[in-house]
């Protein structure tokens, strides 16, 4: 059995502008990364469909959906907040990068795969039920997930946010009562920091552990040890999902923590080890953050090494 690989071309062609940091070179340079790396023949390779209205309504409010659709630009750019914008291509994008985590629950749960990376952008995390955020346009791993609960019958499912940023738009979906005792997500995050958010726990299946700038690997390891993993071990969740963002990496132009790649490595046998004993090996990775384009592509392709070893 192999690793997924989901990527598709549309996802290079969303771009907010000149100088943005989540810019086309980034899926590049983790696209490369793996060539380089020599791991692409070890990859399945999987072109992703685009998600459909009813799969992004399982977690966004309809209005925004239709929103989004009914303002994608044909030409030139839109700005949707502060932080994000669309061209021609953004639309396409956003659906593809949702579509990857759907198709990554389809290939790992059929068996075809046992675990799945999905390389897109834009990034998800920030996107709430009702509004785009902080590069994000829809909630990539949130619908991953609640098509998992909802189509694949499946009862728990846990979802892994090593982002420096607070996953402050999953946490906005998943807290709602009726998903309380079927998804526990688990954090670190660089605090204080953007999105400011994060540090009141608002809900019982959320088990975020704010860290301080300049935090590193052992620090991360504790919070890891300490926190997350007995709240997960009791979960016995049935498949893991990761919001792989790597700008927590000390070489990250953006976030202000201390990892590296070898960090990424323990993460990832961590919750590998952890899928092998409750999900039956299961992980959906998703692309987030991580600006710095070497950084990047390095600790994607740790990350991805480390999954294709399982
Ligand atoms: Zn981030």
């Amino acid at each position: 059995m192999t690793t997924a690989y989901i990527t598709h071309a549309d996802c290079l062609r969303h771009d907010m502008g000149p100088g943005h940091p989540e810019c086309p070179d980034r899926l590049a340079a983790v696209n490369e990364a793996m060539r380089t790396s020599g791991l692409m023949s070890e990859l399945h390779y999987l072109e992703p469909p685009m998600a459909e209205f009813a799969d992004l309504e399982r977690v966004h409010d309809a209005a925004y959906v239709q929103q989004i659709f009914d303002h994608a630009p044909t030409a030139g750019r839109v700005q949707l907040d502060p932080d994000t914008a669309m061209n021609a291509y953004s639309l396409d994008a956003a659906r593809r990068a949702a579509g990857a985590g759907l198709m990554a629950v389809d290939e790992v749960l059929a068996g075809r795969s046992s675990n799945a990376f999905c390389a897109v952008r834009p990034c998800g995390h920030h996107a709430t039920r009702v509004a785009s955020m902080g590069f994000c346009i829809f909630n990539n791993v949130a619908v991953a997930a609640a098509y998992a609960l909802a189509s694949k019958h499946l009862d728990r499912v846990a979802i892994i946010d090593f982002d420096v940023h607070h996953g402050n738009g999953t946490e906005d979906m998943f807290s709602a009562p009726q998903w309380q005792e079927r998804v526990l997500m688990t954090s670190f995050f660089q605090h204080p920091y953007y999105p400011y958010s994060g540090t009141d726990s608002r809900a019982p299946n959320m088990i975020n552990v704010p860290l301080p700038a300049r935090s590193d690997g052992t620090a991360v390891k504790a919070a890891i040890e300490d926190e997350w993993l007995p709240a997960l071990e009791r979960f016995k969740p049935q498949m893991i999902f990761i919001s792989a963002g790597f700008d927590a990496h000390r070489e990250d132009l953006l976030g202000g923590m201390a990892l590296v790649e070898a960090d990424y490595v323990w993460m990832t046998r961590t919750l590998a080890a952890l899928a092998a004993r409750h999900s039956q090996g299961r992980i959906v990775s998703m692309l987030e953050g991580g600006y710095n384009l070497a950084a990047l592509g390095r600790s994607a392709a740790a990350h991805v090494k480390t999954l294709a070893e399982e």
